[in-house]
């Protein structure tokens, strides 16, 4: 599944080529998505305006003149994909709702089907559901305040969405091998000092991802149809049996909450 890196990756391209493109039409192949219909009639003409990312999801607005009409948000989930075909260029996958272009169509291509799209009108909906990483707001001071007497292990209370979002299993495994914390460790026990350090690696981790266009890894294609390379640069997620590149213990794999955690007991605590 896309993590915070991958969905930046795919708006910052789709920003560059897409924003300014007017919106011709909406076709809706795909019965789940029937709720957008009665968009395609009254978007026709609108403008898309500079796309972003909200936590996980993909927000593309639709502009009148100067009034913003509302947000197409997407969230791609484990297959979705967000695909600009250009003028006679012919379509590479099948797609589930497409927006027809004054210049080319951008499709929504997504073979399990999980992905959503929605329509908003109200800037509220636009939030995130938990902090954003890149947020000033979210300070490790205000980090510590949120795991205050939180009992979950570390990784399980990253992971939760409703209070940082756009981390999933790859970057949380890397940044707590960064910042020496083992997955295991309560939330709540963290000092302020260890709060600083991890957020400091979450940054640090995330903008080297996103330099590199996201991780490699089955089903992740950003808007043009390639992968990531920052796949070569993981140091624990995935390599199970190797030597850590930091202390030379061995990399262990364990389920923690239906999911593998990938760390180093020798240099995570
Ligand atoms: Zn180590």
């Amino acid at each position: 599944m896309p993590e915070l890196p991958e969905v930046e990756t795919i708006v910052r391209q789709l920003d560059r080529l897409l924003s300014g493109r007017i919106l011709r039409g909406l076709q809706v192949r795909d019965p789940k998505l029937a709720h957008l219909e009665p968009l395609a009639g009254s978007l026709a003409g609108t403008r898309l305006g500079r796309i972003r990312r909200s936590g996980k999801r993909v927000i593309l607005p639709l502009e009148d003149g100067e009034a913003v009409r509302g947000w197409l948000a997407v969230h791609l989930r484990m297959t979705g994909r967000l695909l600009l075909v250009e003028e006679g260029e012919p379509e590479p996958a099948p797609a589930r709702l497409c927006l027809e272009l004054d210049r080319g169509r951008l499709l929504f291509a997504d073979t399990r089907r999980f992905g959503t799209v929605d329509w908003l009108t109200g800037p509220a909906e636009l939030a995130p559901p938990g902090l954003d990483p890149f947020d000033p707001a979210c300070t490790p001071a205000a980090l510590a305040e949120l795991a205050r007497a939180a009992r979950a292990p570390l990784k399980s209370w990253l992971l939760d969405q409703t209070r940082i979002c756009g981390l999933g299993n790859i970057y949380v495994c890397e940044i707590l091998h960064a910042s020496r914390l083992s997955p295991w460790r309560a939330a709540g026990n963290l000092e302020l000092a260890q709060w600083r350090l991890l957020h400091r690696e979450m940054r640090r981790i995330l903008r080297l991802a996103i330099k590199n266009c996201g991780t490699t890894f089955s089903d992740f294609q950003d808007s043009r149809g390639l992968e990531g390379s920052f796949g070569r640069m993981l140091q624990v997620y995935g390599r199970a049996g190797a030597a850590c590149p930091r202390c030379g213990a061995i990399v262990q794999r364990e389920t923690q909450a239906q999911r593998g955690s990938w760390w180093c007991p020798g240099c995570q605590e």
